[in-house]
């Protein structure tokens, strides 16, 4: 019978379908924009990539309603905001966080402030942040400063903050974890994900933890996260200045949930390993062109520690070891028309040809 109603409610948003585990009640008023119940896609040239008999599947959290797993946790963080009686939000955000709360906002009737680092976010956040109304601040500094500004106007009592330093979203996010288990039947034996704030590997532990601990798997993954190489305090354990990567949503040098990212890999038995921005960029390029999945840069950083764990010795975690035929699953956390620039620079080599079916066919060349 339980299952039948969590069958009900998918599709109507991550609170309805799993509100059980959820911080709300009946008193709660739900903003949902039909967040969550994304796909879990099974990736054969992936899987043929790694070998060993792998399987891996690609959670894909770019069809969420703002384009990024962010909705997760905001539907829960407005909810939460609008029944202590809120009126106004307030993020730091590298963009997705902006995003997802100026919908939500939108949605509950409510203002959105949003303090972002001038000059540093993807030109499709940028455009959401502005199309759903958000009052926007640009600041001479990086998202850890804006970060530090957003705490203590929170502090002062007139936003509620929506960053991932808000238990509400973290509770949201692990719905996530909860659909994995549900769609495999299981947990997978890997999970890899890019990390920023490390909110997100915060919340997948937690998830698969607690839905481990109410008997829906029998076992938890291996937790496998990446940072981009110019922006990996946690791999180099010590607060980055000036994070340097072309992975905007991971540009963090001191991560808010820093402390719980180390105990979710120490208690997963995983690692935290570094990936360059080349990597990044041919995995984007190799999943959208193998698997028809669009990532943006920061959720290819996971394919790319993939490729890495599978092909070099020198990484933190070697597939060497992984027993044949484990099942692997890796978060897209974004998707990759929110940062068009990247891509278009490859659209500029587009030199238009004499309108002939001779001419044409010669372009094609097939
Ligand atoms: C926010 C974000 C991340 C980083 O997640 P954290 O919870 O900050 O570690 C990665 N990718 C995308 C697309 C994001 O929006």
């Amino acid at each position: 019978m339980q299952a039948t109603n969590a069958k009900l409610r998918q599709g109507r948003g991550v609170i309805e379908h799993y509100c059980e585990y959820l911080p709300v009640s009946d008193s709660t008023p739900i903003i949902s924009l039909g967040e969550g119940d994304t796909p879990l896609l099974f990736c054969p040239q992936l899987s043929k990539r790694v070998g060993h008999g792998c399987e891996v599947f690609v959670k894909n959290e770019g069809v969420n309603p703002t384009g990024s797993f962010k909705d997760r946790g905001m539907t829960v963080a407005v909810s939460k905001a609008l029944e202590r009686g809120a009126t106004a939000l307030i993020c730091a955000s590298t963009g997705n966080t902006s995003a997802s709360a100026a919908a939500y906002a939108a949605r509950a009737g409510i203002s959105c402030a949003v303090v972002l680092p001038a000059g540093k976010i993807a030109s499709g956040k940028l455009l959401q942040a502005f199309a759903y109304g958000a009052k926007i601040v640009a600041i001479d500094g990086n998202f850890d400063d804006a970060l530090r500004i957003v705490r203590e106007l929170g502090e002062r009592g007139d936003f509620a903050i929506v960053n991932s330093i808000n238990p509400d979203r973290i509770a949201g996010q692990k719905t996530a974890a909860f659909e994995i288990v549900d769609a495999l039947g299981n947990a997978p034996d890997f999970h890899l994900l890019p990390v920023g704030n490390a909110g997100n590997i915060t919340a997948y532990w937690a998830g698969y933890r607690a839905y481990n601990a109410h008997q829906r798997s029998t076992k938890l993954p291996v937790m496998l996260g990446f940072q981009a190489a110019g922006a990996a305090p946690i791999f180099y354990n010590r607060i980055v200045e000036t994070p340097e990567t072309i992975a905007s949503a991971i540009r963090i040098g001191n991560p808010a949930s820093w402390k719980q990212a180390r105990a979710a890999i120490a208690e997963s038995h995983g690692a935290i390993d570094i990936v360059s921005d080349e990597e990044i960029l041919a995995a984007q390029k190799w999943l959208a062109q193998h698997e028809g999945i669009l990532a943006e840069p920061a959720s290819a950083a996971a394919i790319a520690g993939l490729f890495k764990c599978r092909n070099s010795n020198e990484a933190a975690y070697s597939f060497q070891k992984i027993p044949d035929g484990s099942g692997i699953v890796c978060t897209i956390t974004g998707h990759g028309l929110k940062d068009p620039d990247i891509i278009s620079q490859r659209m500029k080599e587009l030199e238009p040809v004499a309108a002939t079916v001779t001419d044409v066919r010669r372009v094609i060349g097939l």
